[in-house]
């Protein structure tokens, strides 16, 4: 685990997360992610501190609606959303196309067929 810090576009929502980027981040085809480009990986909720912007956050959900999506009011990024594993932890999903100085062509993505679901 490494301590990344991550922004949206405008600066508004600041946030550090606790992340492994040798595993594989998800590169899910669903209608949102797909629309949004997202690169998820996702952490236990205490690996995630969010340290600016929560009233910037504005929520989106759809289909079952289980997972909070969460964008900036003013520049519409996703940093990250939130929702609950199968265990029932709480769980956060971190975009890491909003991480600050990584280089993505080294992170390795795993598909993941959500359109499916
Ligand atoms: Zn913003």
């Amino acid at each position: 685990m490494t301590q990344h810090s991550g922004s949206c576009h405008c600066g508004n929502v600041r946030y550090e997360a606790d992340l492994d980027l040798s595993v594989p981040v998800i590169e899910c085809n669903c209608s949102y992610c797909l629309r949004n480009w997202f690169l998820l990986s996702f952490i236990p909720e205490s690996k995630f501190s969010l340290l600016s912007g929560k009233e910037e956050l504005t929520e989106y959900r759809f289909n079952k609606k289980v997972i909070s999506h969460l964008f900036c009011r003013t520049c519409g990024v996703q940093c990250f959303g939130e929702g609950t594993s199968a265990d029932g932890a709480k769980t956060v999903a971190v975009n890491v196309r909003t991480l600050e100085n990584i280089d993505l062509s080294t992170i390795v993505r795993q598909p993941y067929d959500g359109k499916s679901q």
